[in-house]
């Protein structure tokens, strides 16, 4: 391998695009390959294409992704900052079909005292979801005080700015979903649940 070509693959490998870590096929029936391979392999690509080059020659081109996030002005660089750590938290939350694990441990715990149970954390996100007008994403996340609890984000706003700490991310954005649901979004949160690894969303929450 020249070494022309090896700058280059350092350059790609140190991209802020996340690794998808599962094949493109793999979450199928829940969300086909054909919706990853559009979500993941151009939405995503494009707010990574954005931010790299909007950062570039910047204070923030070398800070982590979360610090950019936190830190960036209002507008198009914060816009897709958010919407690249949504989406690298959103891709990276999911197993193969089917998963249909549920929350245990320390996190079963903090949902029970937080939501009553299991099912009332889906039935909060759920109806957060469905009630959402527009784009933007609804995410289970632990707040300074340690307490879970579910927001709602318009657009590419992340819960980071505010201080709360995502666990888990619903994308309601309508490109998540129409491919496979058409405008059905209930369909595709209720289908959600069957493809969600608890134990990556249990690692996110500080301890
Ligand atoms: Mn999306």
């Amino acid at each position: 391998m020249n070494c022309v070509l090896t700058l280059l693959m350092s350059g790609i490998m140190s991209s802020l695009m996340p690794n998808l870590p599962y094949a493109n096929d793999a979450l199928e029936p829940v969300i086909s390959k054909e919706t990853i391979d559009c979500h993941y392999g151009k939405h995503l690509q494009t707010y990574v294409n954005n931010l790299e080059r909007f950062i570039q020659g910047t204070e923030l081109e070398n800070l982590p992704l979360e610090e950019i996030v936190v830190k960036a002005p209002l507008g198009a660089i914060y816009n897709n900052a958010g919407q690249v750590l949504n989406h690298k938290l959103y891709f990276s939350q999911f197993s193969p079909y089917p998963r249909s694990s549920q929350p245990d441990g320390e996190l079963a715990e903090w949902v029970n005292r937080d939501f009553g149970s299991f099912e009332g954390l889906k039935k909060k996100m759920t109806d957060a979801s469905l009630a959402l007008f527009g784009s933007g994403w609804v995410w289970l996340c632990m707040d300074e005080n340690g307490k879970l609890v579910v927001l709602s984000c318009a657009n590419g706003d992340n819960p980071l700015r505010q201080g709360a700490t995502p666990l888990l991310g619903i994308d309601v954005w309508e490109h998540a979903y129409y491919l496979d649901y058409q405008n059905k979004r209930a369909d595709h949160v209720a289908s959600l649940w069957n493809i969600i690894d608890w134990d990556i969303v249990a690692g996110r929450a500080k301890r």
